[in-house]
């Protein structure tokens, strides 16, 4: 069987997510037989260089060593258990490390299995606590515009990236979307602590004028990924937080993109040292390994549920079916014990800063607008026309073109839109950073030129 083969069974059964399936009358389906490391290879023996950690999920590898065994023995002592009226090691471990992790104050931990569910739970559980505190008015969520928070019709509710919510936009809860504090939008000589903090204005007015029926405002801190890879100043965070404060209202913490490390520390929350009332996190929860999410919220939000069991209506009754799955425990608890053995956030800033210095002359070329960086998040927004930043229009399918062209070269780039981004795994090499800078200009210049 080879990648053809592959390729022809998949197409006759399979519908992918996040895809035109027409698309594959010309564009080829790439069948991945093995992973090891940041390499991914096909049945033909071509190997890919993972600049994406396949959808920002993989911290160390696939195929990892450590985790491998971790899992191996955990799938020889329990698969998985039902989590209402039973518990196990390793969901108790991993709760006792998230907690003693996560910014001071969160306290508790609930478990899903993917981001969008998370960000359910979070959003349930904020209007939840209100209702239980004799606030029933509060029904509504304050969101950013161009934000991100999965595809679940209350998390695409809150979000906000036009492409992914235009379509359901019937099925939609109606969310209050304040301007975006993304750097990308200040003026020339403008800094982004400026810019951030400047846009702060809008939230508060929100917040003053809807504090009475708002549960809570969402937001991604600091990167708003699936939206173009727009960043913003962590300033904003430290005054969103204390407003939240002063009006009452929820602060929800969507760090399932940019928590573990992504941002140049453990959670981007640190960077500001604010404590969420919510705090989402999946994706590198489990190293890229295994579906897995959870919601850490504080011990205010915890006790506000608790209470005699006739009071029915005020227990939170939300469950999954795979809620602390024990396998996928085990790989965040492996995925953790090489964040404390390793010192990953060190290195980390070693391997972002040699990103930073190996595309820092693109901001040159005549057709990007922006290069742009927040730790191990790098991203390059190409534009028409570099005075006005006119857009390349969409249907042009620039991004298309480097991810092809990538693909020619064994590396794995996935653009959003015209936005060209690195979020490789933190097992990367300083040469394979090379190599991707060099792929990804090689393919800017292809997509930009005539
Ligand atoms: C990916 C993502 C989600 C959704 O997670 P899924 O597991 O894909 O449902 C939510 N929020 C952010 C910020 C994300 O990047």
């Amino acid at each position: 069987m080879n990648n053809a083969d592959w390729m022809r069974r998949d197409l006759a059964v399979l519908w992918h997510p996040c895809t035109q399936m027409k698309d594959h009358e010309r564009l080829p389906l790439i069948p991945i037989r093995r992973g090891e490391g940041v390499w991914l290879e096909d049945f033909e023996g071509k190997r890919y260089l993972d600049a994406i950690s396949s959808w920002w999920v993989n911290l160390f590898g696939h195929a990892n060593p450590r985790i491998n065994n971790a899992v191996k023995a955990q799938l020889d002592q329990l698969e998985h258990v039902i989590l209402a009226g039973f518990t196990h090691e390793p969901v108790v471990q991993l709760s006792e490390r998230l907690v003693q992790l996560a910014p001071a104050g969160l306290s508790r931990c609930f478990y899903a299995d993917n981001g969008s569910s998370a960000i359910e739970v979070a959003l349930k559980m904020s209007f939840h606590y209100w209702r239980n505190r004799g606030e029933a008015g509060k029904t509504r969520f304050i969101t950013l515009t161009n934000s991100y928070h999965g595809e679940t019709l209350g998390a695409l509710a809150v979000g906000d990236v036009g492409l992914y919510k235009e379509t359901y936009q019937p099925l939609l809860l109606e969310s209050i979307a304040v301007p975006s504090p993304d750097c990308f939008q200040r003026e020339a000589g403008e800094s982004c602590a400026a810019y951030s903090e400047r846009m702060f204005v809008h939230m508060e007015a929100a917040l003053a004028r809807h504090a009475h029926e708002a549960c809570a405002v969402i937001v991604e801190p600091l990167v708003q990924c699936a939206g173009y890879m727009r960043m913003y100043d962590p300033v904003y965070l430290r005054l969103l937080r204390e407003a939240c404060d002063r009006h009452q209202v929820h602060l929800i913490a969507d760090e399932i993109a940019v928590g573990f490390g992504r941002t140049g520390t453990m959670f981007a929350c640190e960077q500001v040292g604010i404590t969420p009332d919510f705090m989402c996190l999946s994706k590198g929860l489990t190293g890229g390994y295994l579906p897995l999410s959870v919601v850490l919220t504080t011990g205010q939000v915890y006790q506000a549920f608790y209470c005699d069991y006739e009071n029915i209506g005020a227990a939170f009754l939300h469950s999954h079916s795979y809620t602390g799955n024990a396998l996928a425990c085990t790989a965040a608890l492996a995925t953790l014990d090489i964040f404390a053995q390793d010192d990953v956030i060190a290195r980390n800033r070693e391997l972002a800063r040699v990103m930073g210095e190996a595309t820092a002359h693109l901001a040159d070329h005549p057709h990007v607008a922006e290069v742009r960086q927040r730790g191990m998040i790098l991203a390059v927004e190409l534009v028409k026309d570099k005075a006005t930043r006119e857009p390349y229009p969409w249907q042009e399918r620039h991004g298309l073109r480097i991810y092809q062209h990538a693909l020619a070269r064994g590396a794995l780039l996935r653009p959003l839109g015209n936005v060209s981004y690195l979020m490789p795994p933190y097992v990367i090499t300083e040469e394979q950073i090379r190599f991707l800078v060099q792929v990804m200009e090689e393919g800017i210049n292809l997509a930009t030129a005539g």
